[in-house]
């Protein structure tokens, strides 16, 4: 190892001669070059000679030169030692380039200023990347921005459609007593019911992250919310041929809760466990006290999820090819209002699934209000 003194200043001649990075320029305390070492000629096109005596304000763009920030600089750097900055700067060429850069003054022992160094690096690379993944980025955010225009017409233009059909099908429900009439017009209202959540998922995904959904947060009982929603797809399920479960303990689970809102994440989580279970399979939800939480499980013998869906499966517009298969219909939206809705009420949701064709199963934690002793789960009839 070498530890001599001497080699540094060869040392340092060496890496001034041989950079092909850094610009090592030296100037008086005016700001006049007096020295253009390293890759200043690499850099900036002019060779020693026409840069010597020149002043170092030529390599500002005509912009930083009219706003004084040539003149700016070197007096931060008087006054403060030393200045950092990365801007655009120019070539003898007239072209611009991205430069990062510090200058220092420097003094004699005695504090008198000698002059400045400085140091500068071509980062026009790095620059152009940034710029271009800006440019990307802010192309993400308007085509968000139209997606959710587009989200907020077409809920808006679905809902317009439901009350006309409601009434009609109120109509026709009072004028005629054919029974297949009746059977008919309950048909429409089961699906305008889910068209009705579907408008409202449109919605609500059109207005994610802009603080426009509001909750209307009031001590509730998540226990009843849930045995209700599960009675409510019990028939649903029968019909199917599911076994649909609900395992609840006997007194209330007090959460702040939006009733209305939270039932939209109850019909989307039901609803696709039953969606993506097929005839045979069982679905169970339950709901439990855990260390101040209020957690409901809803868990199914279903198709599952892989691993590679599983973690994006609360984002917007994802669909695993499996469930394509069976509902063709899906848009990815219920999960992603679901996460939101939760969030909003101060909890968390998961996904979990052992793999496709392993069953599903979702866990919604909650705040709970009161604190209250563990209370074990007992099933409801
Ligand atoms: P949709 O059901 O309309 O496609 P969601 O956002 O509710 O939209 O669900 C997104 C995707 O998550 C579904 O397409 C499906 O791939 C998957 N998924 C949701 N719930 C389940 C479930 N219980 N079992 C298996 N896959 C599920």
């Amino acid at each position: 190892m070498i530890h001599s003194a001497e080699f540094i200043p060869p040392l340092i001649g060496g890496f001034l001669d041989q950079t092909r990075e850094y610009a090592v320029i030296c100037t008086d305390p005016e700001g006049a070059v007096v020295a253009w070492r390293g890759a200043a000629e690499l850099i900036f096109g002019y060779s020693q000679e026409e840069a010597l005596g020149m002043s170092l304000s030529r390599l500002f763009t005509r912009e930083d030169q009219a706003r004084g920030l040539d003149r700016h600089e070197l007096e931060v750097a008087r006054s403060n030692a030393r200045s950092e900055d990365d801007r655009w700067h120019v070539r003898k060429d007239g072209t611009r380039i991205w430069v990062t850069g510090s200058i220092d003054a420097i003094r004699d022992p005695g504090g008198e200023l000698l002059g400045f160094v400085k140091v500068m690096r071509d980062r026009t690379d790095l620059r152009t990347q940034q710029e271009a993944a800006d440019k990307q980025l802010a192309a993400c955010l308007a085509g968000r921005d139209r997606t959710r225009a587009f989200l907020r017409t077409l809920g808006h233009e679905l809902r317009n459609t439901l009350a006309p059909l409601q009434s009609a099908g109120h109509i026709v429900q009072r004028t005629n007593q054919d029974p297949r009439a009746a059977k008919a017009v309950e048909i429409m209202f089961g699906q305008l019911d889910a068209l009705r959540r579907l408008a409202d998922d449109l919605m609500d995904a059109s207005r994610f992250d802009t603080g426009k959904i509001r909750m209307e947060l009031q001590p509730g009982d998540l226990a009843a919310v849930v045995r209700d929603a599960s009675l409510g797809f019990q028939e649903a399920a029968a019909h199917k041929g599911v076994k649909l479960q609900a395992l609840l303990p006997p007194g209330p689970l007090p959460v702040a809760l939006d009733v209305q809102r939270f039932q939209q994440v109850l019909l989307n989580l039901f609803g696709n466990a039953l969606k993506y279970t097929p005839a045979g399979g069982s679905i169970w939800a339950k709901a439990t006290l855990e260390d101040g939480e209020v957690v409901l499980r809803i868990e199914d013998t279903g198709i599952g999820i892989d691993a590679q869906t599983l973690p994006r499966i609360f984002e917007l517009f994802t669909r695993e090819a499996g469930a394509a298969d069976l509902e063709p219909g899906g848009l990815g939206i219920g999960l992603a209002v679901v996460r939101e809705i939760v969030e909003l009420h101060g909890g968390s949701v998961q996904a979990r699934s052992a793999g496709r064709g392993k069953g599903a199963e979702f866990t919604v934690r909650l705040p709970a209000a009161v604190p209250h002793p563990n209370r074990q789960a007992s099933i409801t009839p």
